[in-house]
């Protein structure tokens, strides 16, 4: 078997992993870095972010207020010692992606330009148009080329983690041209795998977030944290699930029922303004917008279509010119996809799956419990998203902490020996794994689409915007069932050259190991917070569950779950309050 040596390994190459990569680049240029991934980099899912990367940076917005914005939105599950790195070293992220060649959108006094995202108090929210990731993926990948010392993988499948004497020595990897086995090793390997969305049916996730990277630690051993809050997002396109990013309501797009009536103010969000309002109506937080869509559906007010019922934005009040300067991706994706022009007429929408709260248990360097290995970017929690992240604030995390996951590996690599010889022999024993699980194997009953199906509509059905126990018991005991039943499966592709059937099995395999740590977490937490919300227990319980959930993996497959606590320096735990109102509460609250 052929194996490779590094010093630190980056599995994955979208925003988080490539400023990892920098990052150890910078901190020592002369240690080797390796960004595996199994698609070449530019189209990792950061290309696809939308609105933009939140930063403090205009006068009268504060670094306190990026805080108290960002833990009243988590539902006070943040870690604030995060938060407040996390808020402070944004700005400077976004300025050095500016040296680096990042065409911030600037307004006509040469500022760089801002604008409100949901649950922000401040306009703070730095983008490139509408392609704010395809420009900050761009730059971090043509910055990489800086340094020899960085080398790639592209195109290559992460199918292990390779343990031994207690740390993470490297991965075992299947390039998916040639079908060749083999492992890569190093001294610090760290995790920037993006998140887990396919794991649910509808949602606005790229096809390869399977949660690949959550479950390559799990199965090793390290606790995934609060994997029962799991974002939705207000507005996506029906049937496709294609994100109409939030930006559309923050430059003034109204949310309206089948009556045209704009249903938010019946839901504790505020009073209905011509202008948008900061923290109001259609710039509340996520969670809140998608809860009330549920509501109206259960009202009636909803406009059913063949893929579901749907609320529509209305754009139409903007007008020509600032759909086409701010919004342009907005209506080439509605004209492309639903065949409408945003200019003049409504846009279908219903929530959709978007983004995971929860993942990798780590520290405010990105290290996790086990010794070597370090995650960063949305595979991760630190955790500054709490209950529920707020819009833009995901680009600016994988710039903060995937810089300071790759300067922590760096250094930690420099104090160790190479890898041990046994990691060899695991090597060895995972190529056959996946030679007799998957490409030598014939007549299995069972098909990864069946698989894959069953498990949406157990997650949809069991752990959606709305759960409960016995919801939750289904789908936890669907997933034991599924589980069992993916040793029956086998491929019809043997072949070894872009085997995408191979890849199918191996990503549905985490996914069922991910849905299921998400289930389980859900059942645990009886309370109701943020994104998640129990309808047999609908209140926060701060007495019981002011605390991270962690869920561990046994060896026999089973998992156990323990809570952890929540780091609270400067904000105590207070109402959430939205609305115009919202201003004079928050200060007495804190
Ligand atoms: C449509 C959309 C719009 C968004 N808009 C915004 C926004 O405007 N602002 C904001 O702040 N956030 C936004 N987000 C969220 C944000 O974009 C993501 O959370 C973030 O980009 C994730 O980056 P990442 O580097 O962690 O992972 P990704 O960009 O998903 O990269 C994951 C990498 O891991 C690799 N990988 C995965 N598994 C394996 C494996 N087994 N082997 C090898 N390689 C592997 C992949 O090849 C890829 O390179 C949006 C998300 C979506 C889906």
């Amino acid at each position: 078997m052929d194996i490779s040596y590094h010093d630190v390994l980056l599995v994955g190459g979208g925003g988080a992993g490539l400023r990892a990569a920098i990052a150890v680049a910078e901190t020592n240029p002369n240690l080797s870095a390796a960004v595996v991934s199994k698609v070449y980099p530019m189209r990792s899912h950061t290309v696809s972010a939308e609105g933009g990367a939140a930063g403090v940076i205009r006068p009268g917005d504060t670094l306190d207020d990026h805080a108290y914005d960002t833990i009243s939105g988590g539902d006070w599950l943040c870690d604030q010692d995060a938060v407040e790195i996390f808020v402070k070293e944004a700005p400077e992220e976004l300025l050095r992606l500016e040296h680096w060649g990042c065409p911030w959108s600037r307004d006509s006094d040469g500022r760089v330009a801002v604008r409100a995202f949901g649950g922000m108090k401040n306009m703070r929210t730095w983008f490139a148009a509408d392609k704010t990731g395809f420009h900050l993926l761009h730059t971090l990948f043509q910055t990489t080329f800086k340094y020899k010392s960085v080398t790639r993988y592209d195109e290559w499948f992460v199918t292990r983690l390779l343990v031994d004497e207690g740390r993470v020595q490297g991965v075992v990897a299947l390039q998916l041209m040639s079908g060749r086995i083999q492992a890569i090793t190093a001294k610090s390997v760290i995790l920037c795998t993006g998140g887990c969305g396919r794991v649910f049916p509808f949602t606005t996730n790229a096809s390869i977030k399977t949660g690949d990277g959550m479950a390559l630690a799990f199965q090793a051993g390290v606790p995934l944290k609060d994997m029962e809050f799991v974002q939705y997002h207000p507005t996506g396109l029906p049937f496709t699930g294609i994100l109409i990013t939030e930006a559309a309501r923050s430059e003034g797009g109204y949310l309206i029922n089948k009556d045209g009536y704009r249903y938010l103010q019946d839901y504790n969000l505020g009073t209905p303004t011509p202008q948008p309002v900061l923290r109001n109506m259609e710039l509340g937080p996520r969670d809140r917008l998608s809860q009330a869509f549920v509501k109206e559906v259960e009202k009636g007010r909803t406009t059913d279509t063949p893929y579901g019922p749907v609320v529509h934005l209305d754009l139409r009040r903007l007008g020509e010119k600032v759909i086409n300067t701010r919004l342009p991706f907005v209506r080439e994706l509605c004209l492309k996809y639903e065949n409408i022009d945003p200019i003049k007429e409504l846009i279908p929408v219903r929530p959709v799956i978007h983004y995971m709260m929860g993942g990798v248990h780590t520290d405010n360097d990105g290290a996790t419990p086990l010794a070597g290995l370090y995650a960063a970017g949305e595979v991760a929690c630190v955790s500054i998203n709490g209950a529920n992240r707020l819009g833009s604030n995901s680009l600016p995390e994988l710039l903060v902490f995937g810089a300071r996951a790759g300067k922590a590996a760096a250094l930690a690599a420099m104090e160790q020996k190479p890898p041990s010889e046994r990691v060899v022999s695991q090597a060895l024993d995972e190529k056959l794994r996946l030679e007799q699980q998957f490409l030598r194997k014939t007549g299995g009953r069972e098909r990864i689409a069946t698989i894959r199906s069953e498990m949406h509509k157990a997650m949809e059905n069991g752990a959606g915007i709305y759960r409960n126990q016995t919801s939750l018991q289904k789908a936890a005991d669907k997933l034991r069932e599924l589980r069992e039943r993916f040793r029956e499966v086998s491929l019809d592709d043997h072949s070894l050259t872009f085997n995408t059937e191979l890849l199918a099995a191996l990503e549905q395999s985490f996914m069922l190991d991910v849905g299921s740590a998400i289930v389980e977490s859900a059942l645990h937490r009886v309370e109701s917070r943020g994104a998640h919300q129990r309808t047999d227990f609908p209140a926060r319980d701060d007495r019981n569950f002011l605390a991270h959930t962690l869920i561990f993996n046994n060896s026999d497959g089973s998992t156990r779950v323990k809570p952890a606590p929540v780091v609270i320096t400067r904000w105590p735990p207070a109402e959430r309050v939205y609305g115009v109102q919202s201003e004079v509460k928050q200060t007495a609250a804190r």
